[in-house]
């Protein structure tokens, strides 16, 4: 048996995220920073603020959001705290949500960030567990958590609980990131040269509020423009990470089938590859 490394598209080894939430005006100024520096992010909107005059108009979001390459997830329609909530009340604020975006922006929007303090604090006759499934059941692909530090860069094992790194106020966000850059996933012992992601959330608002965008600008000229990395949204992850776990081998490792749209690259014994869609690769030979 052989180890099977997930490796990012053009065999890239680093994945980077961001995550930002509640649709501010201030998220035009974030947006059209990632954008200048090839970043990508996901923006998690609150459908009832959409035509509120409150936070950023429709308009806005298509030009400095969706023409640029980000992408917009579901945030909840009132921004409920789904561990607050009984199933049917987050239902209604997760689908609601989901169709007015879907509605208002023409596509299909499948990520979520939990909003409030999400599945942090559980009471109220729900649990996780239903949570999660209601989730499942409403299309929702997978939702951004928070509370702790992924500082050891890895893909999350469970979408619908996926931990950022860092939130870019954290005193150590950029030593995090220094360690991120260093970290060479194809020199690794054999059993550690999986793929690693660095993923930033936060609120744009933040930013005016410490007065502190300087952060953001450090953040992304240390994160842009590494040939190693893979510049994502969440969705972009989430999907490609879905593909390659689509791939069919057989029992004894020699032959791979992909069956899905998405060229896929992976490493295996330290050999990389590269499977286009619809093909079977023999491999070793
Ligand atoms: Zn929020």
């Amino acid at each position: 048996m052989q180890y099977k490394f997930l490796r990012f598209p053009e065999g890239k080894t680093k994945a980077v995220t961001f995550s930002y939430d509640d649709g501010a005006e201030s998220d035009i100024r974030l947006a059209d920073t990632l954008t200048k520096h090839a970043l990508k992010g996901t923006f998690n909107l609150n459908s009832s603020k959409l035509l509120s005059g409150d936070g950023l108009s429709v308009e806005e979001i298509k030009m400095h959001l969706l023409d640029a390459g980000h992408e917009i997830a579901v945030h909840g329609e009132f921004h409920k705290a789904l561990g607050l909530c009984s199933p049917l009340d987050g239902i209604k604020d997760v689908l609601n949500c989901r169709l007015k975006l879907e509605k208002t922006f023409g596509r299909i929007i499948r990520g979520m960030a939990y909003a409030d303090s999400g599945i942090c604090n559980i009471q109220y006759g729900t649990d996780y567990t239903k949570i999660k499934l209601y989730l499942s059941d409403l299309g929702i692909a997978y939702s951004r958590t928070l509370g702790g530090d992924n500082n050891l860069f890895r893909l999350p094992q469970d979408w619908y609980a996926w931990m950022p790194t860092v939130h870019h106020d954290n005193p150590k966000a950029l030593e995090y990131a220094e360690e991120f850059l260093e970290i060479d996933c194809n020199e690794q012992y054999y059993a550690r040269m999986y793929p690693r992601l660095y993923y930033v959330w936060g609120h744009s608002v933040e930013f005016d509020r410490k007065n502190n965008w300087d952060r953001l600008d450090e953040l992304c000229e240390k994160l842009s423009g590494h040939e190693d990395v893979w510049y994502a949204t969440n969705i972009e992850i989430y999907d490609y990470v879905q593909a390659f776990h689509s791939l069919v081998f057989s029992a004894d490792d020699t032959i791979v089938y992909n069956p899905t749209l998405v060229k896929i690259w992976f490493n295996i014994d330290k050999q990389e590859y590269c499977i286009e869609p619809g093909q079977t690769l023999n491999l070793f030979i």
